[in-house]
């Protein structure tokens, strides 16, 4: 039952990531409330479960799991008919790839929006940091596949984050020239700083980049005022450990 209150959030945080990237910076269009009407519970857990190698004996920090985790989001993404990339960089003399699926905008096509979440763990199955924030883009591109927008929107995959943030780092790097509107990264939306079945999830973490962003923060707190601190830690409770492992059936 907790689990299911847990993924019921988790479901909502999809659905307002979706409302966010259909909508830019004005009212929530129709079509953008439509979308978020089509996140599916059933399909997030799937995700997790069956595509993103959380379970006990799987490790997708580095071998055989990590790589068969960025295989799966690459089709997953490609069954959802996006155009899909594998963007290579270097680390520590090895090349690892961010997975990066694209909707080229119909009307704006060089303004681009980006939500991203890393795939690689700490030498752990990683439910929390960071497979939740993967099967919430896949999710997001299962559903916004469906659907036109007027801007660019890129959903990223990225490698090599729990290392310093190396995967999307080298990704700024390469794209210094492209007209990045806004960046909404999703980082251990599953986590609770409570423990399993608390009531407060750390919600969505990282920066907000602009209006854009700190709007869709200002709105999750209406629909979720549950929810704490949505863009910084809250100091007040125990810092993550960065590298929760899957969470018990
Ligand atoms: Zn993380």
């Amino acid at each position: 039952m907790t689990r299911f209150r847990q993924t019921f959030r988790l479901v909502h945080l999809a659905a307002v990531a979706m409302v966010l990237v259909s909508t830019a910076s004005s009212p929530a269009s129709h079509e953008g409330r439509t979308a978020a009407a089509e996140v599916s519970q059933s399909n997030y857990v799937d995700l997790m479960d069956n595509w993103l190698y959380t379970h006990d004996d799987h490790n997708r920090g580095f071998g055989v799991h990590h790589n068969l985790a960025r295989n799966n989001i690459q089709s997953l993404f490609n069954s959802y008919g996006w155009d899909v990339e594998l963007h290579p960089f270097n680390y520590s003399g090895s090349t690892y790839y961010n997975v990066v699926a694209t909707k080229l905008g119909t009307t704006s096509p060089d303004e681009v929006y980006i939500v991203g979440a890393h795939y690689d763990s700490v030498n752990n199955p990683g439910a929390d940091d960071n497979a939740s924030g993967v099967a919430l883009i896949l999710e997001t591109a299962r559903v916004l596949g469906q659907y036109d927008s007027d801007a660019t929107i890129r959903l990223i995959a990225f490698d090599r984050e729990e290392q310093g943030l190396v995967g999307s780092t080298a990704y700024a790097g390469d794209h210094q020239n492209d007209d990045i509107q806004a960046v909404l990264s999703c980082d251990m939306v599953a986590y609770s700083p409570d423990g399993e079945g608390g009531p407060h999830l750390r919600s969505l973490r990282g920066r907000a980049t602009d209006q854009w962003a700190r709007a869709g923060a200002a709105r999750i707190r209406r629909h979720h005022p549950q929810l704490r601190r949505l863009d910084q830690p809250n100091r007040s409770r125990p810092p993550s450990t960065h590298a929760v492992s899957r969470r018990r059936r």
